[in-house]
């Protein structure tokens, strides 16, 4: 009989590369831990779905990953409920990585467990009143966990999204103050130009001063297929790994 959903299930070639992708993508966080003289615990590895389908998403949690970044709406969140349903598992977690509008907190409000690209007040305003809305409605009953993103290039920030250094005590006080997000750290994505090393270094710096005004606040979520190693020498925990283990990304949306 047909499933009830609209994917297929991933072919057992696909399942099988998934798995090995996963697992050869935890190795590598485990190496640049150990060279870091870091605990692996403490690095979480993000399998980035955008793009792909929800039969994706499903063989990766057969693989045993249980929590995943998204970037695009409508199809994460029809993603995430897909997964969710045909799982019937509670303890899966979707998280929303990429640049977000406000007029899509009301959707992610209601998926995500954790927004890793907060860059304005105006963003943080609208995800605070967005999740009121699904705790009263009954769509969640938690609080949404936040990251700020932060920019490392004044000229680059506007473009790929991040707050200026400058900003970010202003944006994390409001951000604390709020009943409905749970402030849990920061989020970077290093510019394309210049020496990553040294961008992961400012990132680090940045993070230091940080947590000392916010000290529940440690998260940082920083690397990604190409730069892991260097995230986790400056003391990412938590790598968003997209193309390593999917593959490359279609070029148009499916
Ligand atoms: C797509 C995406 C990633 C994954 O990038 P890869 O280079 O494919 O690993 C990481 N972070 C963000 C914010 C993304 O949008």
């Amino acid at each position: 009989m047909a499933p009830e959903t609209a994917d297929q299930s991933a072919t057992a070639e696909r399942r099988s590369d998934l798995a090995a992708k996963l697992a050869a993508a935890r190795a590598r966080v485990d190496n640049a831990c150990r060279a870091a003289d870091r605990d692996p615990a403490e690095v979480q590895l993000l399998p980035v779905t955008k793009f792909f389908p929800a039969a994706d998403v499903l063989a990766l949690v057969d693989a045993g990953a249980t929590e995943f970044g998204e970037s695009r709406e409508p199809e994460a969140g029809r993603k995430a409920d897909e997964v969710r349903t045909v799982t019937g598992r509670l303890d899966l977690r979707f998280h929303m990585i990429g640049q977000l509008q406000r007029n899509k907190a009301k959707t992610v409000a209601r998926w995500a467990d954790r927004v890793h690209s907060v860059d304005s007040a105006k963003l943080a305003s609208a995800l605070d009143r967005a999740v009121a809305t699904a705790r009263d409605a009954g769509e969640r009953d938690s609080a949404l966990e936040v990251l700020i993103q932060i920019g490392l290039d004044d000229d680059e920030a506007k473009g790929r999204g991040g707050v200026p250094g400058d900003e970010l005590p202003t944006l994390a006080a409001e951000i604390a103050a709020y009943e409905n997000l749970d402030l849990r750290g920061l989020m970077v994505i290093t510019p394309l130009h210049g020496s990553t090393e040294a961008w992961m270094a400012k990132a680090a710096d940045i993070q230091t001063r940080f947590v000392a005004d916010h000290p529940g606040a440690v998260e940082l979520s920083a690397g990604m297929s190409g730069d892991l190693e260097i995230a986790v020498k400056y003391g990412s925990t938590c790598v968003r790994v997209g193309t390593a283990i999917m593959g490359d990304r279609p070029l148009i949306s499916p």
